[in-house]
């Protein structure tokens, strides 16, 4: 772009017309009833149902708690990079205990789950090497392939017989692929990827497979420890697993657990952890207790599962174009952009909030309603929401949708 005011007011009014210009609404205050939490927005009480903090710890007294006493004890600031002056106790301390809810050999702290994906990916490939990624990774992912200078492909959405036919092409033609990564739940859509079959293929072919389970820890798995332990997978079959705090766990940062020597390289060679100050040592605290709750209040992922059938069981009922989703990621696809932002402000006048996810974050032409739920909501809000929601949607299904359900 030229550096031209004109230029700058052109760009902008161009996603204004496209219907993709994005919007940020500021939360005032939140309101608390029993375990409920309302965000107050231009004095308006929404019920939110597009967060992450799926089993609702980011506002949890324990975990607060823990956040503050750090914060008294250790500082608000960590100083310096970890490899410098930075790295203290409570570092040390959450990685150790990551590891151990892994089970992998060791854990290594990021800021956030975005550099933790550039420091995987940029780590193991560079230029020269190819580097498989699903169509609908995380851009995080996208861009560590971009970074690293490696050549990438991107196979069909969650689709491993492709996946494994690119893997033993590329090896036929001498350019075995350097490693595979996928997210592990898909941020927008809520489905799982094939990870047993996309697990055997990488070891067959010798391929570093990374797994980004942002949406999966904490929620999926008979004990919550994510869509590996979902899908009975070891440290050996999917070797570098990339989480993140922000989401089920309420807080903020990301780590990369693997076994001693993989994370070693990461810790030697990633830019993004090298030259960064470390986290904040409070959110390392907050994040260790957030990992003991989620596991002591096992009501909170059974109550979310509960509340995402219970979704997916009305949305079906009242025909609305429901994703193959089982996590509490329930998106309703709508196709066009400006549909989704009518329907999303409809919503927000009945008093919830769910954010409509346009293009690029999502193909073009697959705008949606991306509802979330937490453990935190009751049926009754559940259901008043599937009652606004086809207030809002009726109108605006695409006919093949409409012909479908
Ligand atoms: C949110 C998200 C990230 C980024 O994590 P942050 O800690 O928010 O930077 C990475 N991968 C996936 C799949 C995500 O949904």
């Amino acid at each position: 772009m030229r550096r031209d005011a004109r230029a700058l007011e052109a760009a902008l009014a161009a996603l204004d017309a496209e219907h993709l210009k994005r919007r940020r609404r500021t939360v005032d205050s939140y309101v608390r009833e029993g375990d409920r939490v309302d965000a107050v927005v231009d004095g308006q009480r929404l019920v939110d149902f597009c967060g992450n903090d799926y089993l609702g710890l980011a506002r949890h007294p324990e975990i607060a708690r823990a956040f503050s006493e750090a914060a008294t004890r250790w500082g608000t600031g960590s100083g310096a990079a970890h490899l410098v002056s930075g790295h203290g106790l409570e570092h040390q301390r959450l990685e150790e205990a990551l590891a151990e809810y892994t089970g992998r050999e060791r854990a290594l702290l990021f800021s956030t789950g975005y550099m933790a994906n550039l420091a995987a990916v940029t780590a193991l490939a560079g230029p020269g090497d190819l580097v498989m990624l699903d169509r609908l990774n995380h851009a995080s992912i996208i861009d560590g392939a971009r970074l690293s200078g490696a050549r990438f492909k991107r196979y069909p959405h969650g689709d491993a017989a492709s996946a494994e036919e690119e893997l033993r092409a590329a090896s036929k033609d001498s350019e075995r692929a350097t490693l595979l990564a996928t997210d592990a739940v898909f941020s927008m859509d809520g489905d799982m990827a094939p990870l047993p079959a996309l697990a055997r293929a990488c070891r067959d072919q010798q391929t570093w497979l990374v797994v980004d389970d942002a949406h999966g820890l904490g929620v999926v798995g008979p004990t919550g420890r994510g869509t590996l332990e979902h899908f009975g997978l070891d440290a050996e079959e999917v070797p570098l697993l990339i989480g993140t705090f922000g989401k089920a766990f309420g807080t903020f940062g990301a780590f990369a657990a693997g076994n001693a020597n993989l994370i070693e390289l990461l810790l030697q060679k990633a830019r993004t952890y090298i030259y960064t100050t470390a986290l904040p040592q409070p959110l390392a605290a907050a994040t260790r207790a957030a990992l003991e709750v989620s596991q002591r209040e096992s009501w909170r992922r059974e109550r979310v599962c509960e509340l995402a059938i219970r979704f997916r069981r009305g949305a079906s009922q009242l025909g609305l174009p429901l994703a193959p989703s089982t996590t509490p990621i329930q998106p309703v696809i709508l196709g066009d952009a400006e549909a989704a932002m009518a329907a999303q402000e409809q919503l927000m006048a009945a008093g919830f909030w769910v954010t409509a996810i346009r293009p690029p974050t999502v193909p073009a032409g697959s705008a949606r309603l991306r509802v979330t739920l937490s453990a935190t909501h009751s049926d009754e809000q559940v259901d008043l929401l599937l009652s606004a929601l086809e207030r809002a949607c009726a109108p605006r299904v695409a006919p093949r949708h409409a012909a479908a359900s």
